[in-house]
């Protein structure tokens, strides 16, 4: 039996090894007649080259940073308003699709960035064109946006951030070097089990976030040993598979205690997410997600957590808190972890003391 969903998506999207090619006639499609592009410096020359083949790109703004700063929000904002700009296209990871997001709703806006990073509401946004060169975030199909003001990280939902389109051209991955490519495709399949797993999810959003999951195990290991071409598409169709599921189903424990660990050890958000990853998989491992792990080719929860672990460890990813940086303070993590609002989603109430001890496991 089915139960009743609802499920929104306000996105126009455009797939293909090579998409790039097509976007001056994608713009056109938007209605876009004039954009600037937000990249950061390892894009700086693709997005002059650009702006000198795409009529519709007016300026370019290279100096997102990663975690990146209202500071390149404000920037992308005053470039807006100098150009009259009517659109924001991102070309980069989640940091550059972030800022654009952000940047695009305060332009439309009266009040300043920081009143809005202070919790002032959107009412609008110029047009978003995002164009993921990473195979993880999926903030290409969502309505969120993860900025910084200095050392406080928020993440932001608003229906103003939804992009109008994106163009997920998996050509644009092949130079994401091992490491990012294992961490980012962590980072999806932590969107995908975790919009299975919350306590919002459909029969619509299960039905994405299994076909992502399965596919990013399948093309994960390929993708960042050999980064073939076949590996990279699937990893970013799997990607933008498991961004469709937690659109809407949200996401839960692992990224609730994604925030301290990135704030309080560095750990980019991938690997924040990765770090509890596997000890989730085996404390919220009731009937539906042992049912999860046998359609996914395991045993049981048991082996698909053993496998994540062993996937982070084949990568040298950080999978304990002596090879984190930073003080371990097990009380401040707990506690921030179970206040965090995405713990509600959890289907299995984790408190502080359920917390701790898991973290206790990962000293
Ligand atoms: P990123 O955008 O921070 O980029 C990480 C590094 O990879 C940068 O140095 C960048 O230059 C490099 N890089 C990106 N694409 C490359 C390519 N094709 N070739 C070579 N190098 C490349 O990384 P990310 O993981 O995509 O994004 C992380 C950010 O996204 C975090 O701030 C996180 O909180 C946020 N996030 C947002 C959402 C959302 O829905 N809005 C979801 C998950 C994560």
């Amino acid at each position: 039996m089915i139960d009743a969903f609802s499920y929104s998506l306000n996105t126009a999207i455009h797939f293909g090894f090579g998409k790039l090619r097509e976007l001056p006639a994608l713009l056109d499609g938007c209605g876009v007649r004039c954009a600037v592009l937000v990249c950061d410096r390892f894009f700086a020359a693709m997005g002059e080259t650009l702006k000198e083949s795409t009529p519709q790109i007016a300026a370019v703004f290279s100096d997102v940073e990663p975690n990146p700063q209202l500071s390149g929000v404000k920037e992308v904002v005053r470039l807006v308003r100098e150009t009259g700009a009517d659109s924001v296209i991102a070309l980069g990871g989640g940091s550059s699709i972030d800022t654009a997001k952000f940047a695009a709703a305060c332009a439309c806006s009266d009040k300043t960035p920081d009143a809005h990073f202070d919790g002032a509401p959107f009412t609008g946004a110029e047009k978003i064109i995002a164009v993921p060169t990473t195979a993880g975030t999926g903030s290409e199909v969502t309505a969120v946006s993860v900025v910084s003001r200095g050392e406080e990280k928020k993440t932001v939902h608003n229906p103003a951030f939804q992009p109008t389109a994106c163009i997920v051209d998996p050509a644009l991955t092949m130079s994401v070097p091992p490491r990012t490519t294992l961490i980012t495709g962590l980072d999806a399949f932590t969107h995908a089990i975790e919009a299975f797993w919350s306590v919002r999810h459909s029969a619509l959003t299960d039905a994405l976030a299994v076909e992502a999951m399965r596919v990013i195990l399948a093309n994960l290991e390929a993708s960042y040993e050999k980064g073939t071409e076949e590996a990279r598409t699937a990893m970013a169709y799997g990607s933008l598979l498991a961004g469709l599921a937690f659109s809407n189903a949200k996401t839960a424990a692992c990224h609730a205690c994604s925030y301290p660990l990135s704030m309080y050890h560095h750990l980019p958000h991938g690997e924040a997410c990765a770090f509890t990853l596997d000890s989730l998989i085996r404390l919220n491992a009731d009937d539906r997600l042992q049912n999860l792990a046998k359609t996914l080719g395991f045993s049981g929860c048991d082996a698909l957590a053993d496998e994540i672990y062993r996937l982070k460890v084949k990568g040298g990813l950080r999978v304990r808190f002596a090879d984190c940086e930073g003080d371990v303070d097990l009380d401040r993590l707990a506690k921030e972890s179970a206040e965090h609002m995405l713990m509600q989603n959890n289907p299995v109430k984790l408190d502080e003391a359920a917390l701790k001890a898991m973290f206790k496991k990962l000293m």
